[in-house]
């Protein structure tokens, strides 16, 4: 299983962020020990003191696929959900600075809390997706699918020309404007169109 993850796919955050618009998806990727599943916490870890969450649509990919064209794109995905991309904000503006890879900054133990998955064809609205954060029971992130600059057919299509995909991996697909920091004792709240499909505490 692998975590694969789209950066700067919304304006808005590409905005706040203050980075360049992409011409291609960019991604990244985390390995199997960022998970974090529903009923567990988050330790904020001691190498950084500036975690931000980043809410993001996750995709299951239900069939192995490689250099998949976008028209077929649909058939290799089947469930979503929603999940957050910790990020540690501070050693990632270094990184960035000094052209250096990501993964200190973005590929930590449970950086990837995910949520209960969802068959996309039961979703109300699969054509636009809403899907948003709850920070101490305050709504911080929200977002729909279709604010997305590179669709997840484009996504999937894209990813796999480099990395052949396998049965339950998972793709983040980029988060919308709004990402902020995290601190001991928060609880967040993680909400695929208006069903909470994941709760959790920072320790
Ligand atoms: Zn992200």
């Amino acid at each position: 299983m692998k975590i694969i993850c789209i950066g700067r796919n919304y304006l808005a955050h590409i905005a706040e962020l203050d980075h360049d618009l992409p011409s291609e998806p960019l991604f990244f990727m985390k390995p199997a020990s960022a998970l974090l599943l529903p009923h567990n916490p988050f330790f904020y870890p001691d190498f950084s003191k500036e975690i931000h969450y980043e809410t993001e649509l996750v995709l299951r990919i239900c069939k192995p696929g490689r250099s998949i064209e976008e028209r077929f794109a649909p058939n290799y995905y089947d469930a979503i959900t929603v999940g957050i991309d910790f990020t540690a904000r501070d050693l990632q503006r270094k990184c960035i600075e000094k052209g250096h890879p990501w993964e200190i900054a973005k590929a930590f133990d449970s950086s990837a809390p995910i949520g209960e998955f969802r068959k996309i064809n039961a979703l109300k609205n699969p054509e636009a997706i809403r899907f948003g954060m709850k920070l101490n029971d305050q709504w911080v992130q929200q977002g729909v699918s279709t604010d997305m600059i590179f669709n997840f057919n484009r996504i999937v299509s894209y990813v796999s020309h480099f990395v052949t995909l396998k049965e339950g991996d998972y793709i983040f697909t980029g988060t919308p404007q709004g990402v902020g920091e995290v601190h001991v004792g928060d609880k967040l709240e993680l909400f695929l169109e208006d069903e909470s499909v994941f709760w959790f505490r920072v320790k």
